[in-house]
């Protein structure tokens, strides 16, 4: 057992429980206790004793929109669709196994470094990539980009072998679903056996849509429809599909949504980065759609910091509505833990008893943190939200598992990550 004592304990549990000098208890790779006060015990020899004093314990931050990034500041000018044929498309077809494996490693240690524990990332050469999370210890699900295959991109059957190989690994934390890039790379005919494949699997799906206006366009021009009734019509949407951006929907594509209970990852800094605009996520919560955050890739975010995207999410509906009383701290906090676990179907996202034993621990002896009274619960919400980011994380636990600890990984050799990344990078540039 791992028994944290001491720490402020802020559960997002149903009731929204803080617990200030409380305790969590984590027995193999569930949660077996939170509450107030010292843990009665036992404690046994053996069981690990974390001394959280001056930290928060939270649960781990979810990522719902996620791409393993091999590059980054480069293309920074560019929108959406010309970064995506000058540079991202380029680069995954460049991929090699070892450079898919290191690109992973460097992206999911940079979000365990900011308190993420678990990534829905959309990418190329899964058994790479579900090496490297095995290895590093993240709980990922991974998807195909899928696409026509005029694109040279991946097919429904590389999905289906990537499920075959992967689903399961990692002692179970790590998942296949079935993805699609985009509309603008598609066509109702492949979102139809999308569709069909992850029925047949029992899996879920993760898609890109309603990005930009240019593929909104072009979904019209192609289909005489906008992209959300393309996919409602093909059958994509649903209650195991993650739709991605989400930028531009209609009323009706809003209400499309919300009958299919489709989730939708909201990722306002890659938005507002790529000039593809501000999301309804205002109506899309008051019509009941279930919204989790996602930082999108490194490629149009520039970092994997789920910290920066909470006050991103609150901040620019602020601004664009002229109203600061959108998206407090306790909301934005939920939409990046409890949301996105709906998302996925995981036990993951609060800090209760049966849930799965995902935990950061965050400290506020710093500057970011100060001042902070004493058993203010408001005051620490707005702290993590607002004022840090995620280099506050101090330990990162996963499964049961401790990955970080005082900062430090301790399941690979962090040099050695950024070292091949560099490499990596360096082999694509070559090959395009
Ligand atoms: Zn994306």
């Amino acid at each position: 057992m791992i028994v944290i004592e001491n720490g402020t304990v802020l559960t997002v549990d149903d009731a929204g429980h803080v617990y200030f000098g409380g305790h969590v208890v984590l027995d193999g790779d569930r949660i077996a206790a939170a509450g107030e006060g010292s843990y009665p015990g036992p404690v046994q020899a053996g069981d690990e004793v974390i001394d959280a004093a001056g930290m928060v314990v939270l649960p781990g931050l979810i990522d719902l929109h996620f791409h393993t990034a091999v590059g980054k500041g480069y293309c920074d000018h560019l929108p959406l669709w010309e970064s995506l044929e000058q540079f991202w498309y380029p680069s995954i077809r460049a991929l090699d196994a070892e450079t898919a494996y290191w690109a992973a490693a460097a992206s999911y240690l940079e979000s365990i470094k900011c308190g993420v524990t678990t990534v829905n990332d959309m990418y190329r050469r899964l058994p790479d990539l579900g090496r490297a999370a095995s290895d590093i210890g993240i709980r990922a699900v991974l998807s195909n980009d899928v696409a026509l295959d005029e694109h040279n991109l991946d097919t429904l059957q590389d999905n289906k072998d990537a499920y075959d190989t992967v689903h399961g690994s990692g002692e179970g934390r790590i998942e296949v679903r079935v993805g699609i890039e985009w509309l603008p790379l598609a066509s109702p005919g492949l979102l139809r056996d999308a569709r069909a494949l992850a029925d047949d699997l029992g899996t879920g799906i993760h898609v890109h849509l309603n990005e930009s206006l240019t593929e909104v366009e072009n979904s019209k021009e192609r289909f005489g429809q906008r992209p959300t009734e393309v996919a409602y019509d093909a059958g994509l949407l649903g209650p195991d599909c993650v739709a991605a951006h989400c930028v531009w929907l209609s009323d009706t594509e809003i209400a499309l949504m919300r009958e299919t209970g489709t989730h939708i990852a909201h990722c306002p800094s890659s938005n507002a980065k790529l000039g593809n605009g501000i999301a309804r996520i205002p109506e899309m919560l008051a019509a009941g759609i279930n919204v989790g955050l996602g930082h999108d890739a490194a490629e149009s975010t520039n970092n994997c910091d789920l910290f920066e995207v909470m006050k991103f999410a609150s901040l620019i509906h602020r601004a664009a509505r002229v109203d600061a009383s959108l998206f407090q701290a306790p909301d934005v906090l939920r939409m990046a833990t409890r949301n996105g676990a709906a998302a996925l179907g995981h036990q993951t996202g609060q800090l209760a008893a049966g849930a799965k034993a995902d935990v950061i621990l965050v400290d506020t002896r710093n500057v970011m943190f100060t001042p902070l009274a004493d058993g203010n619960a408001d005051q620490l919400h707005s702290h993590l939200v607002f004022a840090a980011n995620g280099s506050a994380v101090d330990t990162t636990i996963v499964d049961g598992r401790i990955l970080m600890r005082g900062r430090q990984l301790l399941t690979m050799d962090e040099p050695e990550i950024l070292r091949q990344a560099n490499a990596g990078f360096a082999r694509v540039l070559d090959r395009i």
